[in-house]
């Protein structure tokens, strides 16, 4: 059984799966990242972890590792801003592990990964032009651009989290203000909903803040809690207007939505899709659906960065034909 690994090394958590050529994870398995170890500690960690997965399987054969993260750099085969983490800048990651296995590895970020996962193995199976959005922590975004992932100069194309949705708007942890993504993700829902409580509530929004979740406020929509449903609807009305001004970059036919938030379904869906619809140029009017991916949230940039990996040793056994004839 041949298995390309896919790696989703986040802040808190790193998640590892095998996944075959054909989308099924057949492993899977967490750790936690424990960054302050360092990372030579996490990466032995991860070493005997994904040798264990190895042992569980019967006859699997590993050809490569495709790993996620913030900041994760294509080009450049590392992890940029590892400081994040508490690690050595530029890190090299992907030699790290791949010369441990003795297969090649690549590594993006983890919502690149997503949009990779959804080419391959999702909802948009055969679109030549996409845009996965990721709603989490964050608003991530992944772009497919006439069938190939758009990576840009330093593998960092798509930060559409980082658009300005509202002019001097919300704090972001980027440093600037009325990102997106502090109103379009699970964390931003959250603000909203406070927001419009505020009237009513005795508790500051910090207080709110700990028990307050982007699930809570979706159990409150389906119930008919007013002040929700309103949250969703000014989710969806920024979120549509900035992907309306995305489509006339870029003349997607699909948008995706994935992560935590894209779980409320139609109550992000609906009012995401209106707004879009209503705020396109008229050239692209009726050109643009919207889904939600049908891919876990826990799992897809797992599935994404093996995919991704997928796709490399397509294309290297693609070249390889070419060459012979
Ligand atoms: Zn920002």
């Amino acid at each position: 059984m041949i298995v390309a690994a896919g790696i989703d090394i986040g802040g808190t958590e790193t998640k590892i799966g095998f996944v075959n050529r054909d989308g099924d994870m057949l492993a899977f398995t967490n750790i936690a990242t424990n960054a302050e170890r360092g990372y030579k500690a996490f990466l032995k960690q991860l070493q005997s972890e994904i040798t264990v997965l190895i042992d569980s399987l019967s006859a699997v054969s590993l050809v490569g590792i495709g790993i996620a993260a913030p900041t994760g750099s294509y080009q450049n085969g590392t992890i940029e801003n590892a400081s994040n983490l508490g690690w050595p800048r530029n890190l090299p990651v992907c030699d790290l592990l791949g010369s441990y296995f003795d297969v090649p590895a690549v590594i993006s970020n983890d919502a690149n990964a997503a949009a990779v996962g959804e080419m391959l193995y999702g909802v948009a199976q055969g679109v030549d032009n996409f845009i996965c959005i990721t709603l989490g922590t964050g608003l991530g975004s992944g772009i497919v651009a006439d069938g190939k992932l758009l990576l840009g100069a330093d593998g960092h194309a798509g930060e559409l989290g980082h658009f300005i949705a509202v002019p001097n708007g919300r704090p972001c942890a980027c440093g600037r203000n009325g990102c997106l993504e502090t109103y379009a993700s699970a964390t931003g829902i959250v603000k909203t909903y406070l927001q419009l409580s505020e009237k009513i509530s005795t508790h500051t929004p910090s207080e709110n803040n700990s028990r307050l979740t982007a699930k809570n406020i979706t159990k409150a929509a389906l119930a008919g809690d007013e002040n929700a449903l309103k949250a969703f609807e000014i989710t969806g009305e920024i979120l549509g207007k900035k992907l309306a001004d995305a489509i006339s970059v870029l003349n997607p036919e699909l948008i995706v939505l994935n992560g935590g938030l894209s779980r409320a379904g139609d109550l992000i869906l609906l009012p995401t899709r209106k707004h879009l619809e209503e705020n396109l140029l008229n050239i692209y009017n009726g050109t643009v659906e919207v889904k939600i991916s049908k891919i876990s949230s826990k799992k897809s940039a797992v599935l994404g960065a093996a995919a991704f990996m997928w796709l490399k040793l397509d294309e290297v056994s693609e070249e390889a034909t070419k060459q012979h004839h």
